[in-house]
């Protein structure tokens, strides 16, 4: 996705606002992102666990469920927690199997490539830590995070779709506006999980839905938006939000916002894509002696000289009266 970049429209690229891109009329706006598991290749595996290089089998096992449950995205909502939960995951799966371990104490990360495992080769790695507290004895009272109850693993978060009525001019200029969009956020009680009790590991009986979510991890909330509308958007033009649809679940990222624009017509003006249309009307004199006449344009009246000779239907053109052309992103 790239975003507005053409000189005409760097008016719109101030850094206050949420990150914006001009998505088109007919665009498919479902596409889907890219793989979510993927980790940066210069990871020390035995850093990101915490332990030495002649750690044992139990100690690095202990080592990741420390970690992955305090960085798991169910409980942990700073910034960068779900990537480091990925980061501990991938390092355990390596650490935790023999033969990855061995290839990669020689040869490094080129030994697990070599061995036919590279980037994005890894386990989803709330998979792996379900399987790991399952092989344990049963994690059925976890709940939100993986247990039998909803051992469903993160759900992205739907699209969120918000009509903004527009003038004429607003289109053709651009303008800033404050909207109120209404999604699902993440619940502030249960911290998203949907349990009232979360840190209850070992004793399921006492899971209970959280009465503000009713168990579903997020909430209807309203929410103002400012939106900047770069200039010579259409009635049909779609604007991306990112993140900013609803809540995922269980960690899944939250679907983006599509504002669809649609333009109110001008009672005497007519859009034609990057054009501005105006018929008028001259005398039979006047079209064949020549004359000036004032024509309304978006910047106000402006003189028209009507050259001498003038035929019925012809179209003169003003230049740099029209519509802005907006880049698409792509
Ligand atoms: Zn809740």
């Amino acid at each position: 996705m790239s975003y507005l970049t053409a000189p005409s429209l760097s008016l719109f690229s101030r850094d206050s606002f949420p990150l914006l891109s001009y998505v088109g009329p007919s665009q498919a706006a479902y596409r889907r992102r890219g793989s979510r598991f993927t980790v940066r290749a210069d990871l020390e595996y035995y850093s990101v666990l915490g332990v030495s290089k002649n750690a044992s089998k139990s100690e690095i096992k202990s080592a990741y469920r420390k970690l992955a449950r305090s960085y798991h995205p169910d409980v942990n909502k700073e910034p960068g927690a779900e990537q480091k939960f990925k980061e501990i995951s991938n390092a355990y799966e390596v650490l935790s199997d023999d033969e990855k371990r061995s290839l990669y104490d020689r040869y490094g990360e080129a030994g697990l490539k070599g061995a036919g495992m590279g980037m994005g080769d890894f386990s989803n790695p709330f998979d792996l830590f379900e399987s790991l507290f399952e092989s344990m004895g049963g994690m059925g009272g976890m709940g939100g995070m993986g247990g039998r109850a909803s051992r469903n693993r993160a759900v992205d978060g739907q699209d969120e779709y918000y009509n903004l009525v527009l003038t004429f001019k607003e289109a053709v200029f651009g303008v800033e506006k404050e909207i109120e969009i209404t999604r699902l956020e993440s619940c502030g009680t249960c911290n998203g999980s949907g349990n009232d009790l979360l840190f209850v590991w070992w004793d399921r009986r006492n899971i209970y839905p959280c009465n503000a979510c009713s168990g579903d991890g997020r909430v209807r909330r309203t929410k103002r938006i400012s939106l900047k509308v770069p200039a010579g958007v259409d009635s049909g033009s779609r604007l991306r939000v990112r993140s900013e649809g609803n809540a995922g679940k269980r960690g899944g990222s939250p679907g983006d916002l599509f504002v669809i624009i649609e333009v109110i017509p001008d009672p005497v003006l007519k859009r034609d894509d990057t054009n501005i249309l105006y018929t008028c009307k001259v005398s039979y004199i006047d079209a064949i002696l020549g004359t000036t006449i004032k024509v309304p344009t978006v910047d106000g009246m402006v003189d028209l000289k009507i050259p001498s000779g003038t035929q019925p239907n012809t179209t003169l053109v003003m230049s740099k009266k029209g519509v802005p052309v907006l880049t698409k992103a792509t």
